[in-house]
Parts: C-alpha cells; structure tokens; sequence
C-alpha cells in the first residue's frame, strides 16, 4: 500500500553519524539529540556468569528476548543497549567494550539499523556475529533522506521475526553444536507463539475499516507491520538515526492528518513525544499514545517482551482509531 508521506534518500549522513559515535565513544560524551541515547550502558558481565555457558550479546533488548526464547537454559543471552535505550545511533561504551570481548556471539540486526555495531564488534575483538536480516528482502524506504535504504524494522512483523529465529536457531547450533535439538525445540514453540500473534493482530487490525488504517508515528518504523496488515503509515522522520523535526516535515504530515481525517496519531518510546503533540494540536488529532518498537519496556512496563510490545501497540492503534463504539 502506498505511503502516505514520501520521502528522500541520504548517504553521506550514515558515514558522518558513524564517525561522530565513533569519536565519542568514551563516558560522558554529549548524547544525541534523542531522548535516550544514553541509557543503553550494560553494567560489566560477572565473570562467573559466562564461565559455563557460552555469553550471547545482542544489540537491543528486543533480539535479547527473542534470542532468550531460543536459548533457554542453554546460554546466557544478554542486550547490549537497555531497554528504553535509543538503539540506531547507540554509543557503546568503554564497558560495552569489555563486554563484548566475553562474548561467543554477538546478534545484531542488520538492514542499517545498527550504525555502531561493525565497528564496534571489530574493536571487541571480532566476535562471531549474526546478522538476523540476512537472505530477507527488506522494504526500502520512500522518500526523504533515507530513500532506497532498507527499513530495518523487520521484527515488527511477526512472520519475519520468525525468519529471525531461524536464524538465532543457526546461530546457536554453530556455537553450542550439542544444543541442537533443545534449540529447535524452543524455536518450534516461540515460533507457534508468533504464528499466534499474528493471527491475533491480524483479526484486531481487520476490525478497523481499511479508510480507516492509517498509522501515523514519529519514526517510519512500522512499514513491515503495516504491510502485512493491510495499513498505510505516515510519520515525522523515517529513521530515529537522523530524527530532527522540521517544519517541512511537521508541514507535510498535518497535511496528511487532515486531508485523511485521521482522528489520532503516535509517537515511540525511544524518542521524544513533543514535535508530535505540536502535529496532533496543530491538526486537530488526538494524540493516541506512546508506541514501543526500538526498546522494550522494563519488566514492569507495558512491553517488556516481543510479544507484549506487540500487544500494546496494536490495543492503543485500535482503540483510537475506532470510534463511535466501533470497537469490540
Ligand atoms: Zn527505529
């Protein structure tokens, strides 16, 4: 389905931003302007922890969770970024550094969501990594900066994320050989639980007449969930890596808001929520709630696992675009 708000490409950015983590990879170097990009530091992995079992990292907590259902007691899985953490343009720190060199895998995402990682698992000592995007075909991303990039979102859809336990399930059989039918065991129930969820998400979103499903957020993370839904998706920035707001964009998203009436809009938990208040006033929308796509919630929170992120997202996206007691 078309896009509601294009957009247009960019290179040289992605070389500058990794520079610029790059060079600021020590403690108390002047965080981006995204709300949390420093509050991904892992406190430093006790030796005891890792001595028995082989030390799985992976770059966000959504993959540590995933990674998690796939290990079970197996191996020890960790998230390099915590959660809440602003994950595309991470600095890794001195002790994410020492982390990393325990590590036996590393899991990364791929599609460009990571900018830190290569360089990052290279100064750790070139760990093993996996890439969980590999062999799929991403959606590319229209217009603005990032144009033609692949959208690196592919968790988001619950039939990639199981592209991606197939992938942790190689992995891990390279790494712990004699865990191979443990490991396929697990990701043959995660995976029955993500065919679930699907079906679930799919009878939710079904319930929101077509006119209707237009997601619009902050950032362009939820083309993967938006295709196999059957929604448009219009958004501030398409990449939180290179996330400023200005008034062209805010511009061309009111437009949309109001040419669609579309009656509420969303932000992510990762950024801040304010430039897209300022759209929901300005358009005469109601400002829906705060997504979790990049980050999980701590355990207390509303998304502490793939799953309940999923959940969460899709009962704020029904019960504000359906009203008039639409909702069942
Ligand atoms: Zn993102």
């Amino acid at each position: 389905m078309e896009k509601a708000f294009p957009l247009k490409g960019l290179s040289k950015f992605s070389r500058e931003a990794w520079n610029s983590v790059w060079t600021q990879l020590t403690l108390g170097a002047a965080c981006l302007t995204l709300l949390s990009s420093c509050q991904g530091m892992l406190g430093e992995i006790e030796k005891e922890e890792s001595l028995d079992k082989p030390l799985v990292l992976t770059t966000f907590t959504v993959l540590a969770d995933m990674a998690s259902n796939v290990a079970g007691e197996r191996l020890v899985v960790k998230s390099i970024t915590k959660h809440g953490a602003e994950i595309h343009g991470y600095q890794p720190t001195p002790t994410d550094l020492v982390n990393a060199s325990k590590a036996d895998l590393i899991l990364e995402n791929g599609f460009g969501l990571e900018l830190w990682a290569k360089k990052f698992t290279a100064s750790a000592g070139n760990v093993p990594t996996a890439v969980m995007s590999d062999g799929m075909k991403p959606i590319l991303i229209e217009g603005d900066l990032y144009a033609g990039k692949p959208n690196p979102h592919a968790w988001m859809s619950p039939q990639r994320a199981m592209q991606y336990v197939d992938r942790m399930v190689e992995a891990f059989i390279k790494l712990d050989p004699s865990g191979e039918i443990i490991f396929q065991e697990n990701a043959r129930i995660y995976k029955s639980r993500l065919a679930k969820l699907d079906k679930e998400l799919r009878d939710s979103l079904s319930l929101i007449p077509l006119s209707k499903r237009v997601l619009v957020t902050c950032e362009g993370a939820f083309s993967y969930l938006a295709e196999d839904y059957g929604m448009e998706e219009a958004y501030l920035w398409p990449v939180n890596a290179e996330s400023q707001v200005t008034p062209k964009r805010m511009r061309k998203l009111i437009e949309v808001i109001q040419a669609r009436k579309i009656p509420a809009i969303f932000c992510e938990s990762t950024v801040s929520s304010k430039a897209q208040i300022q759209v929901a006033k300005a358009s005469g929308a109601k400002f829906g709630g705060v997504f979790y796509v990049d980050s999980l919630s701590d355990i207390n929170g509303p998304a502490s696992t793939l799953l309940d992120l999923q959940r969460h997202n899709v009962r704020l996206i029904k019960s504000a675009l359906l009203s008039n007691g639409e909702e069942s």
